[in-house]
């Protein structure tokens, strides 16, 4: 399994796509990207290999977009089928996810979720969580994507590494690892995520790598912050 990401100012999807190839020796069983043009959040994922995903793609899908999300799925909840594959969002569409690991207390927060209205597509554990940013999101106004993604995380048990994209705030991508692994590219105005350095070492020599427990803001125009998780002094 393996994730990958990319925001900056070149086309996303040829980065994110062959950086999916190159993290193929984890292991996975489905496959997807999510690519955001400026207006519209496009998801398309399957069961199966990169190079069907790559198929599907080709024959149905305006690729152009210069944030995009990608991911490779080793099934843990949920059967290796095209609606438990990743990228997943919350329930207004805005929020989109890609995550590699486990949320084990995943029944509790989406049995709360749903008595607060909330619906579930997927059998995942990673569904869940996307839905419980966009709760957080919901309960404080004005809450920046940072934030709300650390309080969610405080609220789960589990291993994880995420990629957290919000279509109301483009130009940031919020990652966060504890258990699974997680590097950043750093380039001129350009940022890449991904499960170990191979995706973007052509682009940039530029990394930080994620420590357990940490979560870093990637903003367009920023320099990156790091901060653990536990510390609620965030953002
Ligand atoms: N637990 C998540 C799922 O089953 C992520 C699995 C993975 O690491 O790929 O969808």
């Amino acid at each position: 399994c393996g994730i990958v990401g990319y925001i900056g100012h070149r086309e996303a999807y040829p980065i994110v796509i062959n950086g999916l190839k190159r993290l193929e020796y984890r292991g996975y069983d489905s496959a997807g990207v999510a690519i955001y043009n400026g207006t519209e959040l496009k998801i398309c994922k399957t069961k199966g290999k990169v190079s069907d995903l790559e198929e599907l793609i080709n024959e149905k899908f305006d690729t152009s977009g210069s944030v995009a999300i990608g991911h490779t799925r080793w099934a843990t909840h949920g059967v290796p089928n095209d609606v438990n594959s990743h990228p997943h969002y919350s329930n207004s569409g805005d929020l989109v996810i890609i995550h590699n690991g486990i949320i084990e207390n995943y029944e509790s927060i989406k049995k709360e979720l749903i008595t607060r209205g909330y619906t579930f597509e997927s059998d995942t554990d990673t569904e869940v969580l996307v839905n419980l940013i966009e709760e957080v999101l919901k309960q404080e106004k004005n809450l920046k994507l940072g934030k709300a993604v650390q309080i969610a995380l405080n609220q789960v048990v589990g291993a994880y590494a995420i990629a957290v994209f919000d279509k109301k705030k483009p130009n940031e991508i919020i990652a966060a690892k504890l258990g699974s692994p997680l590097a950043i590219g750093v380039g001129e105005n350009e940022f890449f995520i991904a499960s170990d350095a191979s995706p973007f070492l052509e682009f940039t020599k530029n990394a930080i790598y994620l420590e357990d427990e940490e979560l870093a803001i990637i903003r367009l125009g920023k320099e990156i912050k790091v901060r653990k998780i536990k510390d609620d002094s965030l953002v």
